[in-house]
C-alpha cells in the first residue's frame, strides 16, 4: 500500500473532495428532532458504494438506521471496525450563529456549520481515506468494516441491541473512530476509554401536604430535611462517596496508566481559571487526572423543595426532589450500583425513594492492548508529534458495546481543532484537519496491517 498515491490522488481531487464533505454537512441529521437522519443515512450509503465499499446499507434498528458496509483486504489481514456517527446535536440556539447551521460556509479554509467537526469532517475523513486508495487501484492492506450509528447525540439509546444481534457481522480485531478535539497544545491525543454514567433520581415524602411550621414544627415529618441527611450520607465534605461498597469494583490504576496521565499536560492556573475556583476539590490523594479519568463521580445536579422565592414563607414542604448523576470507571457496573444506593438510601430513611433515570458501562482498552502501538504509530506519522495518550476520558458514550459485547480495542483518535465548538454556534473544522484525518486513517491502516496482534 503506498500512503503517498492515495494522498496524491486526494490533492489532485480536492475540490471534489470538498464537495462531497460540504453536501453531507449541508444535509441535516438531527436525531434529537428526527430532523433529516435516514436521509443523511442513505447519502452516505450512496458515498460508501461509489468509494468502492461492498454491501454498503442501512440496518434498521428500533429508532434511526445504521449505516453499514465493507471492504475486503488481503486474506489474513487483521479487520479494522471504523465506526461513527452520522447524527447532529441540535442547532439552537440558532440566532447565536454567524452563518446558517445547516449551510455550510467556508471562511479561510474553515467550514462553518452544525456537524462541521463532529462529526461528519472525521467520518468523512476516515471514508475518503479508503476512497483515495480504491480509486488508486490499490487493494487496502486490511478488512474494513464501517458502522455509521444515527443517533450518538441522543446517547445511542438502540446500538447496545444492534451490536449485541449482529456479533458475527461486526466482528472484527480493533475498532477505530475519529470524535472530538486534538489536545488544546494542538498535539494529537489517542483515547483509549470512557466513563460510564449512572443518573437517578429522589423523591422524600413528608406529610400529605405542606403544614404550618409554627403549629407543625418538630412533630410534623419534613420532606425537605429528610432529602438533605439523605443527600449528605452520600458524600463527605472531602468529596468521598459514603455509599457503601461504592468503590469497591474500581480497578486499579496500573503503572502504565500512572505513566500516562503524568504525561497529560496539566497548568494548575489554567483549570482554576477554567472552573473559576481557588482551588481543586475533591480528595487530596488523587491527582487532577485521576479524579477526572480514572475515578467515578458523584454529581449532586439539582435539588428542589419548598419555598425559595421573596421574603419568608412559614411552611414545612410535604415534598422534595433531587437528581444525581454519577460517572462510573471500570468494572463498576450501573445496575450493581444502583441497587447499593437502593439498600444505603432505604436504611438511612425509608421515606425517600430512588428511581433510576439511565445508566451505561465505563469502558476500557489497555494501553498495551493489541494494535495499540500501531494506533500510536499512525497517528505519530500523521501529526508529525507523538500522541498524548488518554487512558480514559471523562465523559460517556456506549464504547463499551466493541470493548465488552464484541470483545475488541477500540481507539479514539480526534481529528478536531481545539476550537471546533463542537455541540455549539458555530462549529467548524478546518479542511487541513479533513487533509490530516485521510492521513491519519491511511496511516492506521498501514500500521496495523503489519502490526503484530499480540499484545507487548
Ligand atoms: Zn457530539
Amino acid at each position: 500500500m503506498e500512503i503517498a498515491r492515495a494522498l496524491a490522488y486526494a490533492d489532485a481531487h480536492w475540490d471534489e473532495y470538498v464537495d462531497l464533505y460540504i453536501r453531507a454537512v449541508a444535509q441535516p441529521s438531527v436525531a434529537a428532532q428526527d430532523y433529516g437522519v435516514r436521509a443523511c443515512g442513505e447519502l452516505l450509503r450512496g458515498y460508501l458504494e461509489d468509494s468502492g465499499v461492498d454491501g454498503a446499507r442501512l440496518m434498521e434498528t428500533g429508532g434511526q438506521p445504521v449505516v453499514f458496509g465493507e471492504l475486503h483486504g488481503p486474506s489474513g489481514a487483521p479487520t479494522v471496525l471504523v465506526y461513527s456517527h452520522y447524527d447532529v446535536q441540535p442547532a439552537d440556539p440558532v440566532d447565536a450563529w454567524n452563518t446558517p447551521p445547516f449551510e455550510p460556509t467556508l471562511i479561510d479554509g474553515r467550514l462553518f456549520a452544525r456537524g462541521a467537526g463532529d462529526n461528519k469532517g472525521q467520518l468523512m475523513a476516515n471514508l475518503l481515506a479508503v476512497r483515495s486508495l480504491v480509486r488508486t487501484g490499490q487493494q487496502p492492506p486490511v478488512h474494513l468494516k464501517f458502522l455509521y450509528d444515527g443517533e450518538e447525540e441522543n446517547a445511542s439509546p438502540n446500538l447496545p441491541a444492534f451490536v449485541d444481534a449482529h456479533r458475527d457481522l461486526l466482528r472484527a480485531d480493533l475498532c477505530y473512530f475519529a470524535d472530538g478535539q486534538v489536545h488544546p497544545s494542538n498535539r494529537p491525543v489517542v483515547n483509549f476509554g470512557v466513563r460510564g454514567q449512572l443518573a437517578i433520581e429522589f423523591e422524600a415524602r413528608g406529610g400529605e401536604t405542606d403544614l404550618h411550621s409554627g403549629h407543625w414544627g418538630e412533630v410534623a415529618p419534613s420532606a425537605s430535611w429528610k432529602l438533605v441527611h439523605v443527600l449528605a450520607s452520600m458524600k463527605d465534605a472531602q468529596g468521598r462517596i459514603l455509599v457503601p461498597g461504592f468503590y469497591d469494583q474500581v480497578r486499579q490504576m496500573t503503572e502504565a496508566d500512572r505513566t500516562a496521565l503524568d504525561e497529560i499536560p496539566y497548568d494548575e492556573a489554567q483549570v482554576l481559571e477554567i472552573m473559576g475556583a481557588k482551588r481543586v476539590a475533591g480528595p487530596a490523594e488523587f491527582g487532577f487526572f485521576e479524579k477526572t479519568l480514572l475515578r467515578p463521580s458523584m454529581n449532586l445536579s439539582g435539588v428542589q423543595t419548598g419555598y425559595t422565592g421573596p421574603g419568608a414563607r412559614s411552611a414545612i414542604p410535604s415534598r422534595a426532589v433531587a437528581k444525581m448523576e454519577m460517572r462510573l470507571v471500570p468494572d463498576q457496573d450501573p445496575d450493581v450500583l444502583f441497587e447499593r444506593i437502593v439498600e444505603h438510601v432505604r436504611r438511612v430513611d425509608p421515606d425517600v425513594t430512588v428511581r433510576k433515570l439511565k445508566g451505561l458501562p465505563p469502558s476500557r482498552t489497555a494501553l498495551d492492548a493489541p494494535f495499540s502501538d500501531a494506533v500510536i504509530t499512525a497517528v505519530a506519522n500523521a501529526f508529525g508529534q507523538a500522541p498524548i495518550l488518554f487512558p480514559s476520558v471523562g465523559a460517556t458514550s456506549a464504547d463499551f458495546v466493541f470493548t465488552r459485547t464484541l470483545g475488541m480495542p477500540s481507539f479514539c483518535v480526534p481529528y478536531g481543532p481545539p476550537d471546533e465548538n463542537q455541540h455549539s454556534p458555530n462549529e467548524s473544522f478546518r479542511l487541513e484537519d479533513l487533509r490530516r484525518g485521510i492521513a491519519c486513517m491511511l496511516n492506521v491502516m498501514a500500521e496495523v496491517a503489519v502490526a503484530s496482534p499480540v499484545s507487548v
